[in-house]
């Protein structure tokens, strides 16, 4: 039901934090992964860690071009493609009135509107290959709002309702669309945001109910899930790993 050997999975942003955690998982279960980022020795070192046959292709997914260059390399050296993992992301972390346009647009353009050219690139491939899995990585900030996110918010609250709509649309041609809500895991990301909002390390230890940080481990078994049959009926959903975060007022 778990087992992914001779699926492919393309994992953008896989060569750190939350995305080589669920690489790690797919690679584990059995698939090739097809590592997409900008940074070619960060790719380097993470394939090490994914199998003789993961490899790496240069992508940024802001660049309509370069999704589109990165998905058709993918499927030329594979043959085929199952699973897309939206992951990768980032943020600018002020509040609305100090965020400038071009801030506010990077984040928009990384987080979801890579997403949208992501998913859009490999819509064709995925139904060649009589369905699919596309994981997309929302946030805490899918639920809640916090002052020095408001780009950030808006992307990953987006990234909801993206994977309500393209599971809606696609799910007839059996492909499976969900997102995953990670809490604080830590990564580069969140140790950035830990030296530039006082307090944040306190306040999540405090109310994470699991009463530590995620691990990037943390989001193995997630990502099997739902690049595999066990979730053949699973679609549109958005599912929290956040150690309880999200439980509690
Ligand atoms: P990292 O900074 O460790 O990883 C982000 C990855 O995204 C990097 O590997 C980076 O690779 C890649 N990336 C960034 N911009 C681009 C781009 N334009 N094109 C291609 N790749 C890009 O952070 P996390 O692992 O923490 O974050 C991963 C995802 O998880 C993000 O979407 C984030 O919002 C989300 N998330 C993280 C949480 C956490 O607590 N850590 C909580 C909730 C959500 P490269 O620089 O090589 O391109």
């Amino acid at each position: 039901m778990f087992d992914l050997t001779g699926r492919v999975a393309i994992v953008t942003g896989g060569n750190g934090g939350i995305g080589l955690g669920m690489a790690r998982g797919l690679a584990s279960a059995g698939a090739r992964v097809v590592v997409a980022a900008r940074n070619a020795e960060k790719s380097r070192a993470a394939l090490a860690e994914l199998g003789s046959d993961a490899f790496a292709l240069a992508a940024d997914v802001c660049d309509e071009r370069s999704v589109e260059a990165m998905l058709g390399e993918a499927v030329r050296r594979c043959g085929r493609l199952d699973i897309l993992v939206n992951n990768a992301g980032t943020n600018v972390r002020k509040p609305a009135h100090e965020l400038s346009l071009a801030e506010w647009r990077e984040v928009l353009d990384t987080n979801l509107t890579g997403a949208f050219l992501c998913s859009r690139g490999a819509y064709p491939h995925l139904k060649r290959a009589g369905g699919g899995k596309i994981i997309n990585i929302g946030s805490m900030l899918s639920i809640f709002g916090a002052s020095f996110a408001p780009a950030y918010g808006a992307s990953k609250g987006g990234m909801v309702q993206l994977t309500k709509s393209l599971a809606t649309t696609w799910a007839q041609d059996n492909i499976q669309v969900n997102a995953v809500l990670p809490g604080w895991i830590d990564t580069d990301l969140t140790r950035k945001a830990r030296e530039q909002v006082a307090g944040l390390n306190e306040r999540v230890l405090a109310r994470t109910p699991a009463g530590r940080w995620g691990r990037i481990d943390d989001m193995a078994g997630v990502a099997v899930f739902l690049a595999s049959a066990a979730s053949d009926f699973v679609t549109g959903a958005a599912i929290p790993v956040d150690g309880g975060y999200s439980t509690l007022v």
